[in-house]
C-alpha cells in the first residue's frame, strides 16, 4: 500500500457498490416499513448513500432465519476443522477486498485511510482467523469420577447471537464478534450503528461467498429502535453489545423483561495514563500517549484521556506532548498521509465542543487546541488540558474525542488513587522503569488491560474488557470470547446400569 495516494481513493470511492438494503437469510431483501437511513460522510457533512432501515418485523424475519439455520445444524453441527475452513475463507476475502472495503469504511466513519488499509480491515480479517483456528484445538473435560461413571462437562453454541455495535471501529469490533460467535457455531444477527452500516452488509456478502450458509450470518440496518428489538427479542439467547455505558445498561433490562438471555457488555472508558517520576525516555511516552488520544479522532473506548503524571516529570513531558499533539497532521480522511480526520457527526462534535468550553470555563489551562475547525464536516482540533483538577468535567466524563487531560500527582500513591478515582475501569498505562514498581502498581489499577512501558490493548490472544463500569458478563478477544457465545453442559453417565436379563 506504500504508493496509495488520495486520488487512488477518490477513484475507488466513486467505483464502489454500496449496499442499500439489510442482509437477512442470504441475500440482502426489501424492507416492509419503507424507513431510509442516510450514509453521511463525516469530512463532508454530506450524505452519499441511502439504505433501507428494518421495521421490527425484518428483525423478526432475521431472528427466525437466523434460528431456523442453526437448528437446521447446516453451520452449528459441521465439524469444526470444517468451520474453520470456511471462516478463514472468509477473513481471506477480506483481506482481498482490503482497498474497497478501506475506503467503504473511512468514507462512512471519517476514520483515515490509512488506518483503515493498516488497521481496522487487516485485523477484521486476522481476529475471524484467529478464532477459527482456535476452535478445533479447544476440548471438552472430563470430571474425576469412579470407574462406573464419565462426567463430561462440554460446551455448546447458544443459538442465535444478538450483535449491537457503536460506530466508532465498525468493522473491527464485527471482527471481534462475528469470529468467535460463528466459529463456535452459533447464528447471528449484527446491527450495526446507523451511523456506520456499510461495511457490516458488505462483509454479510462476503461471508455468504465464503460458504457461510444462508440465515447463519444477518445484519440488520436501523436505529437504536432495532437494537432494542434484539435485545427483546425471545429467540435470541445472547446479545454481545459494546458502546455507550447508559444504553448498555439497558440491555440488562431487555433480557430481564424477556427471556433472560446472556448480556455481555463492552462499555465507556476515561482511562489513566500513569506516568512515574522514573518514567522511561519522555519523548516516547509523548509519542505514545499523543497516539492513544488522537488515534481514531480520540473515539476510542481505550484512549487515554487522563494523564497523570509525577510532579517531577510534568513539565518537561507536557511540553513534549503539545509539540508531538502540534504535530499531527489534520485533514481529508481519504489522503494517506491524515493522521487526524473528522469526529463521527454533527450531534458528537457540538458535544465535543461543549467539553472544550467547560474546560475552559471550569479553569484548566489549554495548552494547545481547543476549537473546532471553520470548515464543512466535523473537525476537532488535536487539545490538551493542563493543571486538571479531579473536580472538573473534562475530568471526570467521557468527552470520545481529541482531547488529552492532564492532571499533576505529588508520589506513587497519590499516582494511583488518581487512577482509580473514576466508575470507569476499562484500559490503562503505567511507565516506570522499575521493575518491582510495574508488578505491584499494575495490579493495584481497577482496569481490564494494564500496558506497562507502552500504550496497548494487547492483541487478538488476550481478553480485552472493563472493571467497574466499563463492562460486564464476559470478554472480548483471547479464549475468554469463545465462552462468551457458548453454554457449559455436564453430561452425566451411568456406565455400569444393571442389564434388563
Ligand atoms: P451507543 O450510543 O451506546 O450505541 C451503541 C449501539 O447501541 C448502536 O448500534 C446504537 O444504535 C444502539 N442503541 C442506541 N440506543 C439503543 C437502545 N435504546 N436500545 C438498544 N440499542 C440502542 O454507543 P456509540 O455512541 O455508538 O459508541 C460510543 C461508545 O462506545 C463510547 O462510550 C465508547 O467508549 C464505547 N465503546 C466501547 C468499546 C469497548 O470495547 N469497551 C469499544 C468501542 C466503543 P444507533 O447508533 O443506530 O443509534
Ligand atoms: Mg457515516
Amino acid at each position: 500500500m506504500t504508493n496509495f495516494t488520495r486520488d487512488d481513493a477518490v477513484a475507488v470511492a466513486a467505483a464502489l457498490r454500496l449496499p442499500t438494503r439489510p442482509f437477512i437469510n442470504g441475500a440482502y431483501r426489501k424492507t416492509t416499513g419503507g424507513k431510509l437511513l442516510e450514509s453521511v460522510n463525516p469530512a463532508t457533512g454530506k450524505a452519499f448513500a441511502e439504505i433501507e432501515a428494518c421495521s421490527i418485523s425484518d428483525v423478526d424475519a432475521a431472528v427466525a432465519a437466523a434460528k431456523a439455520a442453526f437448528t437446521s445444524g447446516v453451520w452449528s453441527a459441521k465439524h469444526p476443522a470444517e468451520r474453520k475452513a470456511v471462516l478463514l475463507r472468509f477473513a481471506d476475502l477480506i483481506r482481498a477486498n482490503l482497498v474497497e472495503l478501506a475506503v467503504m469504511e473511512s468514507l462512512d466513519s471519517g476514520k483515515p485511510i490509512t488506518d483503515c488499509l493498516t488497521v481496522d480491515v487487516p485485523a477484521t480479517a486476522d481476529s475471524i482467523a484467529w478464532h477459527a483456528e482456535a476452535q478445533d484445538k479447544l476440548f471438552s473435560r472430563v470430571s474425576s469420577t469412579d470407574k462406573d461413571t464419565l462426567g463430561l462437562i462440554v460446551r455448546e453454541p447458544l443459538g442465535v447471537v444478538g450483535l449491537v455495535l457503536p460506530w466508532n471501529f465498525p468493522m473491527l469490533m464485527a471482527g471481534w464478534k462475528v469470529g468467535p460467535a460463528l466459529a463456535t457455531g452459533n447464528s447471528v444477527v449484527l446491527k450495526p450503528s446507523q451511523m456506520t452500516t456499510l461495511t457490516a452488509l458488505a462483509m454479510a456478502e462476503l461471508a455468504l461467498e465464503a460458504g457461510i450458509p444462508e440465515g447463519v450470518f444477518n445484519v440488520v440496518t436501523g436505529s437504536g429502535a432495532v437494537g432494542e428489538a434484539l435485545g427483546l427479542h425471545p429467540d435470541v439467547r445472547i446479545i454481545s453489545f459494546t458502546g455507550s455505558t447508559e444504553v448498555g445498561k439497558k440491555f440488562l433490562d431487555y433480557s430481564r423483561l424477556s427471556n433472560l438471555k446472556r448480556i455481555v457488555l463492552e462499555l465507556g472508558g476515561k482511562n489513566p495514563a500513569v506516568v512515574l517520576a522514573d518514567a522511561p525516555n519522555l519523548d516516547f511516552v509523548a509519542e505514545q500517549q499523543a497516539f492513544s488520544i488522537l488515534t481514531n479522532m480520540g473515539q476510542n473506548c481505550a484512549s487515554n484521556s487522563r494523564l497523570i503524571v509525577h510532579k517531577a516529570v510534568k513539565e518537561e513531558l507536557v511540553e513534549k506532548l503539545v509539540s508531538v499533539c502540534k504535530g499531527w497532521k489534520l485533514g481529508d480522511p481519504l489522503d494517506p498521509t491524515t493522521q487526524l480526520g473528522p469526529v463521527i457527526g454533527e450531534n458528537h462534535c457540538k458535544s465535543i465542543e461543549r467539553y472544550l468550553d467547560k474546560g475552559k470555563s471550569e479553569g484548566a489551562r489549554l495548552a494547545c487546541g481547543g476549537n473546532r475547525l471553520d470548515r464543512d464536516g466535523y473537525f476537532i482540533e488535536a487539545t490538551v488540558f493542563d493543571r486538571v483538577t479531579p473536580e472538573m468535567t473534562i475530568y471526570r466524563e467521557e468527552i470520545f474525542g481529541p482531547v488529552l487531560t492532564i492532571i499533576e500527582a505529588q508520589n506513587d500513591d497519590h499516582a494511583i488513587e488518581l487512577a482509580n478515582d473514576t466508575e470507569y475501569g476499562l484500559t490503562a498505562s503505567l511507565y516506570t522503569t522499575d521493575v518491582g514498581k510495574a508488578h505491584r502498581l499494575s495490579r493495584q489499577i481497577n482496569a481490564g488491560t494494564v500496558s506497562v512501558n507502552c500504550y496497548s490493548e494487547g492483541d487478538m490472544a488476550t481478553p480485552f474488557g472493563g472493571f467497574k463500569q466499563s463492562g460486564f458478563g464476559g470478554r472480548d478477544n483471547g479464549l475468554e470470547a469463545h465462552e462468551q457465545y457458548t453454554e457449559v453442559k455436564t453430561v452425566w453417565m451411568n456406565l455400569n446400569a444393571p442389564s434388563r436379563s
